[in-house]
């Protein structure tokens, strides 16, 4: 089979395809042919090197993907694999295949597992949130930021979302009910704080803290709090912001979650996907030998929900 390969950590350009030996399942695990799979930040982080843990050379990268079950015939998307979906098949452990809902391409399968798991993580198990509340999506035209708009619509809470382009502004308002805008606006929180009648946000959902957790502290309502999914640095904030709102920062990282608690948000996603709430974005698709480009655009375009790759 055909399977993009990293030898070597470093540049986009270590991404390589190469013929590798289908994979043999055993017990409890799933030979998947793979027709897409999700592209994600981490994914480029890993592969320059630059993450807490990292595999064994050489690898596969990828852990999202949709496909067709080789035992069954079934489709299925998968939220997690042995040898990596960035190939034209995945070994996946058994809990890690779910059925692909009616209607959602193989493409819209691939944007499933990181993105609606971590949305619903940030959201419910870490932020608590409850219909009604104010919630600003700091980023919702990502991967993780249209899944997060569509479960936060879906719980009745009042969503704001904002997109660095037009084209991703488009997307975020397309979602529903919404107030959108645009975050490289240096005056955007103002204007967000000045739609809350200027009480601020009881949730900020924060796609890239290093650049607005200091300024997100003070578009808090009291009793407000940060949630932080994503950050690429370190970032100065003003305490005494936390103090006057009685604030707090949450953090989360989606491996730290516990077994019942993943099978919780990946239920609740495929009860909304069954239901049709919930409707993934698939922004871009690249073929499988295009890995190094989809990692440079994933960094350096703007988002446009996910990125995924073909076989
Ligand atoms: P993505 O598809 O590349 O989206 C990135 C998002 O960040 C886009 O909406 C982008 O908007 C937005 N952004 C860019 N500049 C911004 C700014 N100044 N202020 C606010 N938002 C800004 O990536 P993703 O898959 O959604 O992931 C987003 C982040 O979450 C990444 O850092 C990723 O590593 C992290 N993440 C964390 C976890 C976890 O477990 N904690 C899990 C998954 C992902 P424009 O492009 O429209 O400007």
């Amino acid at each position: 089979m055909r399977a993009v390969r990293v030898h070597e950590f470093g540049d986009p350009d270590v991404l390589l395809l190469e013929e590798l030996p289908k994979p043999e399942p055993v017990e409890g695990e799933v030979l998947v042919r793979v027709q897409a799979a999700g592209v994600n930040p981490a994914e480029t982080y890993v592969r320059a090197g630059a993450y807490s843990e990292l595999p064994t050379l050489p690898y596969t990268p990828g852990a999202d993907g949709a496909g067709v079950r080789m035992d069954t015939g079934e489709r299925v998307y998968v939220t997690g694999s042995l040898g990596g979906t960035y190939a034209e098949y995945a070994l996946c452990r058994e809990e890690d295949v779910r059925p692909l809902p009616d209607g959602l391409s193989y493409a819209q399968g691939a944007a499933l597992g990181i993105p609606y798991t971590t949305a619903y993580r940030a959201l419910f198990q870490r932020a608590l949130a409850v219909a009604g509340e104010r919630v600003l999506i700091h980023g919702a035209s990502g991967g993780v930021g249209l899944p997060t708009m569509q479960l936060a619509l879906a719980a009745g809470l009042e969503v704001t979302g904002t997109a660095g382009s037009e084209a991703g502004r488009e997307l975020v308002a397309a979602q529903g009910d919404v107030r959108v805008l645009d975050h490289r606006d240096p005056s955007h929180l103002e204007a967000a704080i000045e739609h809350t009648g200027g009480r601020g946000f009881d949730l900020i959902v924060e796609f890239l803290a290093n650049a607005n957790l200091g300024a997100d502290l003070k578009a808090l309502a009291p009793r407000g709090r940060v949630m932080v999914v994503g950050s690429r640095g370190p970032v100065e904030i003003d305490a005494r912001d936390l103090m006057n709102a009685e604030g707090a920062i949450l953090g989360m990282r989606l491996p730290n979650a516990r077994p019942h608690e993943v099978e919780a948000a990946r239920a609740a996603v495929d009860a909304g996907l069954n239901s049709g709430v919930l409707r993934p974005v698939v922004g871009r698709e690249l073929p499988l030998a295009e890995a190094p480009r989809a990692h440079r655009l994933l960094m350096e375009r703007p988002a446009l929900g996910r990125l995924v790759l073909v076989p």
